[in-house]
C-alpha cells in the first residue's frame, strides 16, 4: 500500500523519492504508484482515504479534510448547464465541507508536511506565502510541531489565521516589501543548507495532494468528467488535475477520455495566459489590483517536461484571461445561486466556466466540472476559534543584500537560529 517510484518525464529514470527535479534535464518527476486501480481507505480520514495514490507512509495526524464533490442545481440553472459538478475545498459544514484553512492548499501542505516528517533531516520548512499556503501550512505543521518559517509580506500578516492553537515550532518572518521580496527571501533562506523549501509544482506531494480534487469528482461522478474548470497562478492544480486523471485511466472504471482543461488567469497578471496565447501582457506593477494576488506567480512551471503546457496540449484545454468585472459578476452568480461565498480566486474559475457556457465550448449536457479551490471563509470566521499569527522577526530589503549587521541576511539567520532555539 502506498508504495510508489518518482520517475523523471524526460529522461524515464527513476529518483530518489523525495527528489524535486531531474539531475540530467530538469523535468519534473512523477510518481507511479504500485496500485493502478484505486482503492478507497474508508478507514481513514479526510483526503488519507486516497492513501494508495499519496506518496507517504502514513496519515498525518490531525489535518487533511478532503473537498466535496456535489451536482449542482443553482448554478447549472443560473449558467444553463444541465450536468454540472462542484469540486468545494473550504468550509461547508452542511455540505461535510471541513477545510477549515478555506482552500485546497488544505490538500497540498498536509502530505508535504507528512514526508518532511518522515525525512526527518533536521532542516527546516521555508514556506513564502501571503495567504492561503501560509495558512493551511501553519495548521498542517502545528498539530506535528515541525519546525516552519513563514515568510510573509508585511501587508498579508492580516490573511494568517488558523483554527486552533499555533505551535511554536512556527516562525513568522514578515518582509518589508511585496510578495516578490518575501519569495526572494525565502529563496535566499533554502539555499542553505539548513533549510529547505517545499519545492511548489516540482513536489509530488502537492501534486498528488491536490490531485484528490479529480480522485474524490470521479468517484462521486462515476466517470472523469469531460471538462475541468479551475483557476490558476502557478498552474500546478491544473497539472494535478491531468496527472490524477491519466491514473483513473490506467485505473479502467472512470473512461479513456481526458477531461479537457479549463485554466483561467486574471489579466492582466497572467503569465500562463499570455505564454499560451503567445502574446505580451504589460505585467509591470502586478500582483497590484488584482481580483485575487493568490492567483500571482512570476515563473509558473509552463515550458518544463511534464509543466503546464503539456497539461493543456495533452487535453486539448484552454487558458483563459478574465477581467476583475468578469470575476465580480461570476462570484455574485455563485453566490446567490448555491448560497455560500467563496474566494476570489474561485469566481476567476466560475467566470471562465459562464464564458465556455455561453460560447458553447462547454455543452448543455457535458459532464463538467467546476473546482472551487476555496470558500466558506466567512462561514468559518463566524463559527471558529481563529488564532491570528504574529510577526516573530521583522525583515527588510537588507536581508536580500547585505552580509553584516543585525538588519543583514546573517543577522537574519542569528535571529531565527536564537528563536528556533529557545522554542526547542
Ligand atoms: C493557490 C490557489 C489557486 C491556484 O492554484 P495553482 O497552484 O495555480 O493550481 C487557486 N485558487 C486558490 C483559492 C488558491 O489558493
Amino acid at each position: 500500500m502506498g508504495e510508489y517510484l518518482v520517475r523523471c518525464l524526460g529522461c524515464g529514470r527513476v529518483h530518489p523519492p523525495r527528489a524535486l527535479a531531474c539531475q540530467n534535464d530538469g523535468s519534473l518527476l512523477r510518481t507511479e504508484y504500485s496500485s493502478k486501480r484505486l482503492t478507497l481507505r474508508s478507514d481513514l480520514p479526510g483526503l488519507w482515504k486516497f492513501y494508495d495514490w499519496l506518496p507517504v507512509k502514513e496519515p498525518l495526524h490531525g489535518s487533511g479534510s478532503a473537498p466535496v464533490t456535489y451536482r449542482s442545481e443553482g448554478l447549472a440553472r443560473a449558467v444553463g448547464l444541465e450536468n454540472l459538478w462542484i469540486s468545494f475545498s473550504g468550509y461547508w459544514p452542511e455540505r461535510g465541507a471541513e477545510m477549515t484553512t478555506c482552500s485546497f492548499k488544505d490538500l497540498e501542505a498536509p502530505p508535504t508536511v507528512e514526508r518532511m516528517m518522515e525525512a526527518r533531516d533536521g532542516r527546516v520548512l521555508v514556506v513564502a506565502s501571503a495567504g492561503n499556503t501560509a495558512r493551511a501550512f501553519a495548521r498542517a505543521a502545528s498539530f506535528v510541531d515541525l519546525p516552519l518559517i513563514l515568510v510573509v509580506p508585511k501587508g498579508g500578516l492580516h490573511r494568517l489565521w488558523i483554527d486552533g492553537d499555533l505551535s511554536d515550532s512556527v516562525l513568522v518572518v514578515s518582509m518589508k516589501g511585496d510578495y516578490t521580496d518575501a519569495i526572494d527571501l525565502a529563496d535566499r533562506l533554502e539555499a542553505h543548507p539548513r533549510f529547505v523549501g517545499e519545492g511548489g509544482a516540482r513536489n509530488v506531494a502537492r501534486r498528488d495532494g491536490m490531485g484528490v480534487v479529480v480522485l474524490d469528482a470521479a468517484l462521486s461522478m462515476e466517470a472523469l468528467p469531460e471538462h475541468y474548470f479551475q483557476a490558476i497562478g502557478s498552474g500546478t492544480g491544473g497539472i494535478a488535475a491531468w496527472e490524477a486523471s491519466l491514473r483513473l485511466i490506467g485505473d479502467g472504471r472512470f473512461g479513456q477520455r481526458l477531461p479537457r482543461l479549463h485554466l483561467a488567469q486574471n489579466v492582466p497578471c497572467a503569465p500562463v495566459y499570455a505564454a499560451w496565447r503567445g502574446s505580451g501582457l504589460e505585467m509591470g506593477r502586478c500582483p497590484e489590483g488584482m481580483y485575487d494576488d493568490v492567483l500571482y506567480n512570476r515563473k509558473p512551471p509552463y515550458t518544463v517536461r511534464g509543466g503546464v503546457r503539456e497539461a493543456l496540449e495533452e487535453t486539448a484545454g484552454e487558458v483563459y484571461g478574465v477581467t476583475n468585472q468578469e470575476a465580480e459578476e461570476a462570484q455574485r452568480i455563485f453566490e446567490e445561486s448555491e448560497d455560500i461565498d467563496i474566494l476570489p480566486a474561485a469566481a476567476v474559475a466560475v467566470a471562465a466556466l459562464l464564458r465556455a457556457a455561453r460560447s458553447g465550448a462547454v455543452g448543455k449536457g457535458d459532464l463538467t466540472l467546476l473546482n472551487i479551490t476555496g470558500g466558506g471563509v466567512s462561514r468559518a470566521k463566524e463559527e471558529l476559534q481563529m488564532t491570528y499569527l504574529k510577526c516573530d522577526i521583522e525583515a527588510g530589503p537588507e536581508a536580500l543584500t547585505s552580509e553584516s549587521g543585525s538588519a543583514s541576511y546573517d543577522g537574519l539567520l542569528v535571529e531565527i537560529d536564537d528563536i528556533l532555539g529557545r522554542r526547542g
